[in-house]
């Protein structure tokens, strides 16, 4: 049986798994990633962390199909442009790169982008044809599945929800713009608002170094600065699903992400609320908010799906 590789490339993490289409995996392996790595380092590691799996699972080599990868973006196709914690690894290509370590066709998503067609076929999305995953935590981003089919755009980058400029004005993004939906509404932007107004609140006060937990333990609590950065950044999140939802007149918006799943009901009703007021009638009508059913696997089984799509006719 056609069994396919699965790697996960995360900042701090790499993980690595043999799977078969169904979404089970039958081995995986996780190592701890040191930014030092050169990009053979790198490469050489994951290519010997499949060939262990391979042989503790009784496989051969002949078994696996593709290997799938998820990573961080942006990305030039399967080439690896800038990262903000990986600078070592600039300009590495993923597939050409494991494709003549292993002897395997390898396909490259970047990682918003692997999760969602994950969530499609293993998880909140099974069944529909047009869902938008959404991931929310210290960064924004978003995976588009349309017609039944990956949107990934011409280079691999559709989906980076999180760059769209909400507004002109607004704090400098690391992406080299102002304003940007990540700058105002992440777990990130909301922790730096929490850092900026700590001596306005009440119940940040105390605190050594605010973090973005800190801030919805404040929201949930009452502090009216906590509330104020959380329901800002909550409603300029649901201006932009607004866009999404009438750009792709999606069956399903997926909700993913630490900081979107660990947040309170109130700030997803929140959030929602803003997304079906600005967003056209007939498309408000048929979309629904759902959570990530994936969570800690979304990576690993987000780069199978990308193994097991591509291989599709
Ligand atoms: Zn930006």
């Amino acid at each position: 049986m056609k069994k396919y590789v699965a790697v996960d490339v995360g900042g701090t993490k790499i993980a690595v798994g043999v799977g078969e289409e169904s979404g089970r995996f039958l081995g995986t392996s996780v190592f701890s990633t040191d930014t030092k790595w050169s990009q053979d380092a790198v490469l050489d590691r994951i290519a010997e962390t499949v060939d262990q799996l391979v042989s503790e699972t009784g496989l051969e080599h002949a078994n696996l199909v593709r290997l799938g990868l998820g990573s961080p973006g942006p990305l030039d196709g399967p080439r690896l442009l800038e990262t903000s914690n990986l600078h070592n690894w600039m300009g590495l290509n993923w597939e050409t790169g494991l494709e003549s370590r292993l002897n395997l066709p390898v396909s490259v998503q970047n990682d918003a982008t692997a999760a969602g067609l994950g969530e499609w076929m293993y998880g909140a999305g099974r069944g529909t044809n047009d869902c938008i995953y959404v991931t929310v935590s210290t960064g924004i981003g978003a995976g588009i599945v349309a017609g039944g089919r990956l949107y990934a755009g011409a280079r691999g980058n559709a989906g980076e929800f999180g760059h769209i400029v909400m507004n002109p004005t607004g704090p400098e993004c690391p992406a080299g713009h102002q304003g940007c939906l990540e700058s105002l509404a992440s777990g990130t932007a909301i922790r730096r608002q929490g850092q900026a107004q700590q001596a306005a609140s009440a119940f940040l006060g105390g605190f050594d170094a605010v973090e973005t937990k800190d801030v919805f333990d404040g929201y949930e609590a009452g502090d009216p600065v906590c509330r104020a950065i959380v329901e800002a950044a909550a409603d300029q999140l649901g201006l932009g699903l607004s866009y999404l939802i009438d750009l792709f007149n999606p069956e399903k918006i997926i909700l993913g992400g630490g900081v979107a799943t660990h947040a309170p009901a109130s700030y997803r009703e929140r959030l929602w609320h803003a997304a079906i007021r600005w967003s056209l009638k007939t498309m408000a009508g048929v979309v629904e908010l759902v959570p990530a059913q994936l969570g800690g696997d979304s990576g690993l089984k987000g780069a199978l799906a990308v193994a097991v799509t591509e291989h599709r006719p």
